[in-house]
């Protein structure tokens, strides 16, 4: 069913809406961008229509909402271990404002969670579970973006689709308690859903990358350039990687709980090895694996791309690496051509 609202209709029903639900979208931050004088647009908890930014991509993914940047997995006393339990407030419904490409990006972290091995990730699941989407329709394209280019221009999973338009929302509830809502706050009418069809930005992913261009020094300009900041990987909704932390408490030394906590391939440390041995010391190194991992290794496993085109690892970059020229090179690498 499709519906219009007016600002005052959408306002009162997400007034009800989080009365008995969390919800999360883009929200902004004054004063907090990286540089002085900006506001960080990201995602936050949304207490109401006020709170929601509606022209302007966050810097970092909705992901953290089901996939924390910390979380405990289990508490260890005096030889006993206990599971973690989630907070009531953590297992109320939850619901997710984003755009289509990142609700691409949950169907790549849950195939990562949930489908790449003899069992799903309990502790990703848990939250998962909760979780619903309300597709934030994007009426034209961010600069960077090239989300027509990897075919995540289009949606579907989501519980509701909403944008705003001539001085009203306009929604297409496709489940409960959207259907509801919406004959409640208000009108029918005819509704339907907007893609974005063109970027400025064109992104040729190659059917296939050689092992040929391991070696290719392309990658070198990237040893030199990228400072190993991690933000690019920090930023993008696809990246799963985290590292498994024991903290032991100060108070006793027996007790303490285990962690797990947001990773990067880009930085130092992630590939060390008992022994003291690096697997990928280089950055340039480690720019080709998370590129051939977005495109290519990923692909191979599950047969789809994992980048989804959002553009923010470019937009974060502080050395303005390109992922996304990154693979047009590697594109005219694999059809015989010399690489921009
Ligand atoms: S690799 Fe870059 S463009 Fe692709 S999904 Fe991640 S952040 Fe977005
Ligand atoms: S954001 Fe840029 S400089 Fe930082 S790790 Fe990523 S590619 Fe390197």
């Amino acid at each position: 069913m499709e519906y219009k609202l007016t600002p005052a209709g959408l306002a009162a029903l997400l007034d009800e809406l989080v009365t008995s639900r969390r919800v999360f979208g883009p929200v902004r931050y004054a004063g907090k961008g990286r540089l002085a004088g900006t506001d960080l647009i990201t995602y936050g908890p949304v207490k109401g229509l006020a709170d929601v930014v509606w022209d302007a991509r966050t810097t970092f993914s909705p992901k953290e909402v089901f996939f924390p940047v910390k979380e405990s997995l289990f508490y260890f006393s005096d030889g006993e271990i206990t599971e973690s339990a989630l907070k009531a407030s953590e297992i109320l419904e939850t619901v997710v404002f984003l755009r289509a490409c990142d609700l691409n990006a949950v169907t790549r972290l849950d195939k990562i969670f949930l489908e790449n091995g003899p069992a799903a990730d309990n502790y990703y699941a848990r939250r998962r579970q909760h979780t619903h989407f309300v597709l934030m329709e994007c009426q034209e394209s961010f600069p960077g973006c090239f989300c027509v280019s990897m075919g995540t221009n289009r949606a579907t999973g989501h519980q509701a689709a909403l944008r705003p338009e001539g001085g009203y929302y306009l929604l297409q509830a496709l489940a409960e308690p959207w259907l509801s809502l919406g004959e409640r706050y208000g009108q029918p009418a005819d509704v339907e859903p907007v893609w974005v069809q063109k970027n400025s930005l064109t992104v040729k992913v190659p059917d296939r990358v050689d092992t040929s261009l391991f070696q290719h020094e392309l990658w070198r300009e990237y040893s030199s350039r990228c400072i190993a900041c991690g933000r690019c990987t920090l930023s993008c909704p696809t990246c799963s990687c985290f590292s498994v932390q024991d903290i032991f408490y100060r108070d006793n030394p027996e007790r303490g709980e285990r962690r797990r906590v947001w990773a990067s391939c880009q930085i130092d440390g992630f590939t060390d090895m008992a022994g003291g041995h690096k697997v990928r010391e280089d950055r340039g190194e480690r720019m080709r694996f998370k590129v051939l991992h977005k495109i290519d290794d990923f692909r191979r496993r599950f047969g789809i791309n994992m980048c989804v085109g959002c553009g923010r690892c470019e937009e974060v970059c502080p050395e303005y690496i390109s992922f996304a020229r990154c693979v047009n090179t590697l594109s005219q690498l694999m059809n015989g051509g010399a690489g921009a």
